[in-house]
């Protein structure tokens, strides 16, 4: 056994828009909604106790004060009243060793109003996103705009010197950047390597403490080791999002993360989002041998940073997968059945071995009953429903399963859930296995209303 093998990840680090972890449904907004009050807070406290127990030390908190607009002043009324809220969310991290990190855009994600305020900051010449050129640009800031560079800073010295970050976790590229006629000349991953250093040394030379990630969406981390290096040079990770580097072969993740200066991390293949518009109940998706498989890997392959996307806790699927994953980082050589089963130990209680052993394969058999019908998922986001509409909407990630695979995971689903009451009967605390056996007839009956669907035509009879 490798010595990166036995060691614990450096950064077990959670992700997640600031109410992706909210105990109930949110409706009437659209995506991202970003409400905060003293209810969050208590959220949160709840959380962070739950994220130190499975053995977390980080979490990058997307939308604690803007999603596509910082307000222009910085400092305005909501900032101010979201102020309050935020300061005791950030506090709750700190009492459970948990590092707050601020999840932000770097020169697109959040300058919507800043370039309406300051048209010098940008230039309406196209942006490119994702290899595809957009011709409106009111999103990305242009690199060689001097105000752009402030604007940056400016957002960069509020957070730390007022909002009291204590790292980042960039994102420079998932809304594409400027293509005007001078920053088109460069490449895209010179352009991201440019803002994202001169943005994270800007950060350190405030603070030498800061912890610095990069979230990889849009960026190229597969190309020639140099360009990879030298976007990584002022940051403490970089977060491989879709997994690009592994697809590219172990070997070359291998030598990546060898020749890297900082932790090469990923988001464990797909990224399992939960839904903003559901009832907590309706879905129960266990992925511990996906994602499990996919942090042994990493570890393996020398990776140390894991960034594991949030869900609510009164979803057993959120619960069970928070303590799986946070065992899984901390133990990256561990067979996927030790893991589970140290987490069936400890959030329920089996009154004997075979109980647990019991409960650690039926967890298995209902993830693989999924993927049985779905094939390998690819990296990227796993969405339960549509994420941009601003109501409860369809479970779109059953279209996954088609024809008659749908039919044969619900029959799949009805026979494993008939060993549910045998199972909690074995544990002294049951009362995750009782949440699992309440969302599962919500699942089904999302299955039977999809057939329907499929049979009779789009009319949304749910
Ligand atoms: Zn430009």
């Amino acid at each position: 056994m490798s010595d990166s093998k036995s060691r614990p990840f450096k950064h077990r680090m959670l992700l997640g828009w600031v109410n992706d972890i909210c105990p109930h449904a949110l409706e009437g907004k659209p995506w991202p909604d970003i409400s905060i009050d003293q209810d969050t807070v208590t959220n949160y406290k709840a959380y962070f106790q739950e994220a130190k127990d499975a053995g977390f030390n980080a979490f990058t908190l997307w939308g604690l004060y803007s999603s596509h607009a910082w307000p222009v002043p910085l400092n305005s009324p909501e900032i101010q009243r979201r102020r309050k809220f935020v300061d005791a969310i950030l506090e709750e991290a700190h009492k459970q060793g948990i590092t707050a990190l601020f999840g932000i855009g770097v020169y697109s994600w959040g300058f919507d109003e800043i370039i309406k305020h300051d048209p010098t900051c940008a230039r309406n010449e196209g942006r490119m996103v994702y290899g595809s050129i957009v011709p409106d640009n009111g999103v990305a800031m242009c690199y060689h705009e001097p105000s752009a560079r402030a604007w940056m800073q400016r957002i960069i010295d509020f957070c730390v010197k007022d909002l009291g970050a204590k790292g980042f976790g960039f994102q420079p590229a998932d809304l594409g950047r400027c293509y005007c006629h001078e920053c088109k000349l460069l490449s895209d991953i010179e352009y991201y390597t440019r803002v994202t250093n001169e943005t994270a040394a800007y950060a350190k030379s405030l603070d030498k403490n800061l912890i610095l990630g990069l979230s990889g969406w849009g960026v190229e981390i597969d190309g020639p080791f140099e360009s990879t290096v030298k976007l990584s040079q002022n940051l403490d990770f970089v977060t491989d999002v879709s997994d690009q580097s592994a697809a590219k072969g172990r070997t070359f993740r291998k030598e990546l993360s060898a020749k890297l200066p900082c932790s090469l991390g990923s988001l464990g293949g797909p990224v399992i989002v939960p839904p903003q518009r559901w009832n907590r109940d309706r879905w129960f998706f266990p992925h511990a041998n996906l994602t499990g498989t996919n942090i042994r890997e990493l570890a393996e392959d020398g990776g140390s940073a894991f960034e594991f996307f949030v869900g609510p806790l009164n979803n057993p699927q959120g619960k069970l997968m928070l303590h799986f994953v946070g065992e899984q980082l901390q133990h990256p050589e561990a067979p996927i059945e030790t893991s589970l089963g140290r987490v069936v130990d400890k959030l329920l209680k089996p009154k004997n071995t075979q109980t647990k052993s019991e409960i650690v394969a039926w967890l298995l058999a209902v993830e693989m009953a999924f993927i049985k019908g779905a094939g390998k998922l690819p990296g990227g986001e796993f969405d339960f429903e549509p994420l941009k509409t601003e109501y409860a909407g369809p479970p779109i990630y059953l279209d996954r399963l088609k024809g008659q695979s749908l039919q044969r995971y619900r029959d799949d689903l009805s026979r494993l859930r008939l060993s549910l009451p045998g199972m909690a009967a074995g544990c002294r605390e049951p009362e995750l296995l009782n949440q699992i056996a309440e969302c599962l007839p919500n699942v089904m009956m999302d299955i039977d209303q999809t057939m329907l669907r499929r049979q009779h035509g789009p009319r949304d009879l749910r």
